[in-house]
């Protein structure tokens, strides 16, 4: 897809906030620091539209980007940041909890993983969590520059053991430094939200 126009439509915490012209959205998931924003940027060709090393745990807002009036990316706050309390690490899985289970217009979530390391508990958690949901799933191993062609792929049969993926969940490795991968995303949110 040539996307020129985006804009971020609404930093939502509630449902009455969420857009509602009925357009498919792909929601991004991971860990704070995996690389979220950079890849929405690079997805979208722009430098700093979503927010990059944003403050991690800061965000607790779901960050609807509309593209071409076709789609909505949904950016979901980024989780396991050490320092978040409590009471805000609560207020996140409800405010996910609420998006996730009871969102129509919802064709898939991207769930990124950072391709340098094992998967953490908390990243196989959430695709547990979106299995629960049945929600269509595609993991983005990022900052895939940093690791050899060679080792690409054990790294994808690794990520995707620990994960305990299914065998419809795809993988898609992926760099924002060489844009490797920018293809492949793409053409798995356009079949998902049939654009
Ligand atoms: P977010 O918190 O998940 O939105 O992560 P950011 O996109 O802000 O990225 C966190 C850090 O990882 C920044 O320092 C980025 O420059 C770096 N980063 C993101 N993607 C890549 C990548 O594909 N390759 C490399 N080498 N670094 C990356």
């Amino acid at each position: 897809m040539k996307v020129q126009n985006v804009e971020l439509t609404i930093s939502a915490v509630s449902p009455a906030q969420y857009p509602n012209e009925g357009f498919p959205e792909i929601a991004l998931s991971g860990r704070s620091n995996v690389g979220k924003s950079s890849l929405i940027n690079t997805l979208i060709n722009r430098k700093g539209l979503a927010r990059t090393s944003s403050q991690p745990g800061k965000t607790q807002t779901l960050n609807f980007y509309n593209i071409e009036s076709e789609l909505y990316f949904v950016d979901v706050p980024g989780y396991g940041y050490a320092k978040v309390s409590k009471k805000d690490r609560e207020k996140w899985g409800q405010m996910i909890e609420r998006y996730f289970s009871d969102r129509p217009v919802l064709r898939g979530v991207i769930s990124l993983v950072d391709g340098r390391h094992e998967p953490t508990e908390l990243d196989c958690q959430m695709i547990d969590f979106l299995h629960y949901y049945d929600l269509p799933i595609l993991v983005c191993a990022t900052k895939m520059d940093k690791i050899p062609r060679g080792k690409w792929n054990r790294t994808e049969s690794q990520i995707r053991k620990k994960l305990a993926l299914n065998p419809q969940d795809e993988i898609v490795l992926f760099s924002s430094v060489t844009k490797a991968g920018k293809e492949e995303v793409w053409n798995w949110v356009e079949k998902m939200s049939g654009i």
